[in-house]
């Protein structure tokens, strides 16, 4: 089947019946969670749609393996396929260190400018986690992926940058900054953080989710973080006035706190308080916008209340790109070892699968991984800490997880 392109139009991914959908191996563990969640997507898809749909794999390279077949650690080539081809997958990459080389992920998000960066977190019945209720969490992370203090603008203590900001920040705006400070900069705009709470508010009204809650430190940072507040609830009101209202509002209408009346209701939390309340009352939260920090520091927390960052699945996403990817790193040591767990990437798959449309095939994954892990057949890393499970290679859970795929 030679595969065709995905579209975007009014919006809107159009996917055809065989969408070319290139993938980037990665390192390390890389190439066994590519194997395996490879077996996972196309069985789902040919138990689901037997036949009528097919995925068009595609490899595009970046990493060590592009680096030794072509030189460079992130081709053109690559960047301009996942321009074209719209929605694609990729694995972990390593970070090369020294050479004055920025992290690949880091530039594929700016570069491709994928300004969102979403984890879904919720719990998998089974997997072993450190609170009493883990069921009770079931959130979606939106971050800001591209500005706040990761922008990259940074200068050492010391240097003649560093000084030459310093003094103009002292002698032109009265700022009150020791000498021979290290200075970083935390640029964030009402374009980026609009953007960014209007996927979030489009993502809770397609998939009915009752809330969403900026979270922020405006009570700290005013014109950066409290800015990020007020931008939130003012594209709300400008743009979904009549499928949203803010939690002042709906306290106004229901002050015995009764249920909603099917708006999303747009609430803020500030960010040390949201880690309390993520523990306390998970059950109030749905969807999480997030500046970048914040959001960096609240995915891992939610990921580890469920059981770990080996099953957190994460999506940078643009205006009519996706790039869905493991969230975990290369892990080294266990490279080629058929040993590692690829739920991470086959959970990404799963909102891949979400955004082409294909919700049965998502389904269809979900409740074959449901199945692998109810059944106690999991890698070491889950295994080590569930009594009696049955510990089996990358390969094997991937066999177990097809197993329990059902079949149409
Ligand atoms: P890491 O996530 O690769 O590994 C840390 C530890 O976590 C591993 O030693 C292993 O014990 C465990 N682990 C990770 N993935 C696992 C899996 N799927 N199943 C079971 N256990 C798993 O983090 P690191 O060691 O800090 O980073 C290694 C390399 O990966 C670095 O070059 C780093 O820059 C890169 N990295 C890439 C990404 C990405 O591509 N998105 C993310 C993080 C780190």
């Amino acid at each position: 089947m030679p595969g065709t392109r995905i579209q975007w139009q009014d919006e809107k991914f159009v996917v055809p019946d065989d969408p070319i959908i290139p993938f980037i191996e990665g390192d390390g563990i890389g190439p066994d969670i590519r194997r395996a969640s490879k077996l996972v997507f196309d069985e789902a898809v040919s138990r689901t749609y037997g036949g009528s749909r097919q995925i068009v794999w595609r490899e595009i390279l970046a990493g060590e393996k592009a680096k030794d077949q072509t030189g460079e650690w992130l081709p053109q080539e690559t960047l301009d396929a996942l321009r074209e081809f719209r929605i694609a997958i990729k694995g972990p990459l390593t970070t090369p260190v020294g050479g004055g080389i920025r992290s690949l992920n880091v530039s594929l998000r700016q570069l491709l400018d994928l300004y969102a960066c979403v984890r879904p977190v919720r719990w998998l019945r089974g997997v072993p986690s450190p609170v009493t209720d883990p069921a009770a969490l079931d959130v979606v992370i939106f971050r800001e992926n591209i500005e706040d203090v990761y922008a990259g603008i940074e200068y050492e203590a010391g240097s003649a940058e560093a000084d030459r900001l310093r003094d103009f920040l002292v002698d032109d705006l009265g700022a009150s900054i020791r000498e021979q400070s290290a200075i970083g900069v935390k640029p964030m705009s009402a374009f980026g953080s609009k953007r960014l709470v209007r996927k979030a508010i489009r993502y809770a009204l397609a998939r009915g989710r009752d809330s969403v809650t900026l979270v922020h430190k405006g009570n700290i940072m005013k014109f950066t973080e409290g800015a990020f507040r007020d931008w939130g609830y003012e594209l709300a009101a400008e743009e979904f006035a009549a499928d949203t209202i803010s939690e002042a509002e709906h306290w106004k209408a229901n002050p015995d706190g009764g249920p909603g009346d099917g708006r999303v209701i747009i609430k803020d939390r500030i960010a040390d308080a949201m880690f309390q309340q993520v523990l306390l009352r998970p059950g109030e939260y749905a969807i999480l916008a997030t500046p970048n920090l914040n959001g960096d520091y609240l995915s891992d927390a939610c990921a580890a209340q469920v059981g770990g960052l080996g099953l957190a699945p994460g999506a940078n996403l643009g205006d009519g790109l996706a790039l869905f990817e493991a969230t975990h790193g290369t892990a080294p040591k266990y490279a080629n070892q058929d040993k590692v767990n690829p739920s991470s990437v086959i959970l990404s798959g799963v909102m891949m699968f979400e955004e082409l449309g294909w919700e049965e095939a998502a389904g269809a994954i979900v409740a074959g991984l449901k199945g692998a892990i109810g059944a106690r057949r999991v890698t070491y890393d889950l295994a080590r800490q569930m009594p009696g499970a049955t510990k089996v290679s990358t390969s094997a859970f991937a066999d177990a997880v097809v197993d329990h795929i059902p079949t149409k």
